[in-house]
């Protein structure tokens, strides 16, 4: 291997298929594919291509067996009485890279060695990415990576035997080294979308977000029915309302071809951050927008409702309205409801502070450690109920994804977890990280052993 070249190490516990991986990557069948003695063969080394060329090198390394105290324990049948010499052959290579891959085995899960080999390369300092290995599709992918984020390493899911995911995989690798990082791109702008009936009063509250003249560049002749975005900054954030094809200047209005279809609006609320539910307080709350919300909630799309025209309904008929909206959010108490004015500028000031905010906490991400904290403490303050003559047990809480927040706990048996509990769980977990206004999902996974359950002090 030419000695120019950015080289990456595969490392990972026996049998998790770094030598299949490694050929994958290499397209050829230099290493031995069996993952067994990691000492009698050389280390493999070979180079990564695209389209001809060398991009990267790749070394692969032995099964480590490191347990808590970062010493060598005794690996499985085909290394034994070698675990120091891999270990000792894994840190030459790791002294040469400028990257490793720590391989998992998704279908096995989060294994002890996993988290002790994580716990040696973070010491190394090189950027670590984690191969979900054996993750045979893109369905499974979900699954089976949730519990390994709880390494705190960005992951890929692959399969080495069945080519799921390799250029993927290389990219990832190629991304990772330090030379090809790029500095941290510019803060991009948030992207909301505008939805509601006709005259509800999108058009005027974009202007009163935006500013005039904004309106007036989307209003360049023929492009009234494309699909207009609306760029703007404010307070030194950059905003775009994607997708402003319905919001028109008011003498447009009268073009009743307009259409509030749920699904176009769904569309725009996909190229968005966020979206904006507008309703007009004097025409109140209709079955497109009830089933608009019913879909943004079922997708976990963050949104927010703002009453506007608020300065034509008497304050009881606002009232009512708002109670109205908050009955049909029954099951998201988290979505605000703000009643505004485009015309008097009631609160518009409220409403991108409202958006950034639910943007952010879309966006939190809670250590392995403080959720296992904060479960703990949830459990104990309310235990789960019984359900057919036992009480289901919690082994673990980890953070499957941000935008929007998910939480996957591993239970003993989720089919013994009421709904009221799940929700009890959720209301407890906003609390405790902060996340108020933006969607979260929680999930249950059946778990019936306890052994993967990593202990993070
Ligand atoms: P769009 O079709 O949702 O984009 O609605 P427009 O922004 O074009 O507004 C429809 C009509 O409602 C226009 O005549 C606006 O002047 C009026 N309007 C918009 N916002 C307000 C408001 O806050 N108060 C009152 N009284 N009228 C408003």
């Amino acid at each position: 291997m030419p000695d120019s070249l950015p080289c990456i190490v595969l490392t990972g516990r026996p049998n998790v298929g770094k030598s299949t991986l490694f050929n994958r990557l290499i397209r050829s069948n230099r290493a031995i594919t069996h993952d067994r003695p990691g000492i009698t063969r050389d280390r493999m080394e070979g180079v990564v291509r695209r389209a001809g060329l060398p991009v990267f090198g790749i070394m692969d390394t032995g099964g480590v067996t490191l347990d808590a105290h970062a010493a060598v324990t005794e690996g499985p049948d085909g290394i034994r009485g070698f675990e120091q010499d891999i270990l000792r052959q894994t840190e030459t290579a790791l002294g040469r890279a400028q990257g490793a891959a720590l391989v998992v085995d998704g279908r096995e899960g989060l294994h002890p060695l996993d988290e002790h080999l994580a716990a040696y390369l973070r010491r190394a300092g090189l950027p670590v990415l984690c191969v979900v290995n054996k993750v045979d599709g893109m369905e499974l992918e979900d699954e089976l990576t949730a519990e390994f984020h709880s390494l705190g390493f960005p992951l890929v899911a692959a399969s080495a035997e069945h080519g799921h995911n390799i250029s993927l995989l290389a990219e990832e690798l190629v991304a990772m080294l330090p030379e090809n990082r790029q500095a941290a791109p510019e803060a991009p702008a948030l992207r909301l979308a505008m939805l509601g009936r006709p005259n509800a009063g999108k058009s005027s509250l974009i202007n009163a977000l935006a500013g005039e003249e904004r309106m007036i560049v989307s209003e360049v002749a023929g492009t009234t029915r494309d699909s207009v975005d609306v760029r703007f900054t404010l307070d030194g954030l950059d905003y775009v309302f994607v997708d402003t094809a319905g919001v028109r200047k008011r003498t447009k209005i009268t073009d009743c071809v307009e259409k509030y279809s749920v699904n176009s609006a769904l569309k725009s609320s996909s190229k968005a951050d966020l979206t904006l539910l507008v309703l007009d307080a004097a025409e109140g709350v209709g079955q497109q927008d009830k089933r608009l919300m019913d879909m943004l909630d079922t997708r976990k799309s963050p949104f927010l409702v703002l009453i506007n025209k608020c300065d034509l309904a008497p304050r009881q008929s606002l009232t009512r309205l708002r109670q109205n909206v908050r009955d049909m959010l029954v099951f998201c108490e988290h979505v605000p409801v703000m009643p505004v004015s485009a015309l008097t500028r009631r609160d518009i000031g409220k409403i991108l502070p409202m958006a950034k905010k639910i943007y952010d906490e879309c966006q939190v991400r809670v250590s392995t450690g403080r959720l296992n904290r904060a479960m703990e403490e949830v459990l104990a303050r309310h235990q789960p109920p019984v359900v057919k003559r036992t009480r289901a047990r919690f082994y673990y809480l980890t953070q499957a994804e941000t935008a929007p927040p998910t939480f996957v706990f591993f239970v003993s048996d989720a089919e013994r977890v009421p709904e009221n509990y799940v929700r009890y769980l959720e209301r407890a977990l906003r609390k405790l990280f902060a996340i108020q206004h933006a969607p979260m999902r929680i999930r249950l996974r059946s778990s019936h052993q306890k052994k993967t359950r990593a202990r993070t002090s």
